[in-house]
């Protein structure tokens, strides 16, 4: 029961000889529920990767199947609205909105959602307790270390209750107490059934994931 298939994937960056070829024919599973860690060295193509298996980016060739959709049938308003349901990225950078609180960058991600703002303000509110943040909801980024800043963007992406969490290096930029309160935010989201996909360079991370992808030279090594 995979929840991602990819089959014969490949993406080049550029045309002829200058052409970067950042993956290079990648099949692989990830089961529905499973912790997965994607890892191998710098400008392997791991980013590349998780970009394609998020609906971020298209294929030079090749096909994602994403919970039985074939990525390659939607066009890109398909794409985006399928990206939206069903997956939540966190990114290294937080990327959460400075002049915004931390409940309100949560509900930001909720907008098109078509819940009343009374219940997505509620919402916020629940994912922020569930990281551990009840008490910020009214900070804003600046005023948040950098762990806390994470754990806010961990509860932006569950804003719309997605199925896959998807992270590149979401410890890349934390001391080792702030990622391990990361770490187990993301054992707890994976218990509750989440499938979680992480690219990381953190051994710590990639030792307790059940399965782990090593991507080297834009092929999967093992
Ligand atoms: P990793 O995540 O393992 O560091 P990436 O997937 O980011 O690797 O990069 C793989 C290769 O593709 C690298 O050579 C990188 O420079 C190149 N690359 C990635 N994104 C782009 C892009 N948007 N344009 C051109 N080259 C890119
Ligand atoms: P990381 O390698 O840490 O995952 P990023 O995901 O931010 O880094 O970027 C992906 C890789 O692609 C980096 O190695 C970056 O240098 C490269 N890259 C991104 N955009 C371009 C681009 N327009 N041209 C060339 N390389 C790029």
């Amino acid at each position: 029961n995979s929840i991602i298939r990819t089959e014969k994937l490949t993406k080049s960056y550029g045309r002829g000889a200058a052409a970067t070829h950042a993956l290079r024919g990648v099949d692989l599973e990830i089961p529905r529920g499973s912790f997965t860690a994607i890892v191998g060295p710098s400008g392997h193509g791991k980013s590349t990767l998780m970009h394609l298996l998020g609906a971020l980016d298209r294929p030079s060739s090749g096909t994602v199947h994403l919970d039985g959709t074939d990525l390659g049938k939607l066009d890109s308003a398909g794409l985006a609205r399928f990206r939206g349901r069903k997956i939540g990225f966190v990114f290294q950078f937080f990327n959460l909105l400075r002049g915004l609180s931390a409940a309100e960058n949560v509900e930001t991600a909720m907008m098109l959602s078509g819940a009343p703002p009374s219940r997505q303000a509620e919402r916020a509110r629940e994912l922020l307790a569930l990281v551990g943040l009840a008490e910020k909801a009214g900070s804003r980024p600046g005023e948040l270390s950098g762990g806390q800043q994470q754990r806010v963007a961990i509860a932006r992406a569950l804003a719309n209750d997605p199925e896959i969490l998807m992270m590149d290096e979401p410890t890349g930029n934390l001391d080792s107490a702030a990622e391990e309160e990361i770490m187990q935010i993301l054992l707890d989201l994976h218990s509750q059934g989440k499938t979680v996909i992480v690219v990381t360079h953190n051994p710590d991370i990639a030792r307790r994931a059940q399965a782990v992808i090593q991507v080297q030279d834009g092929q999967i090594r093992a």
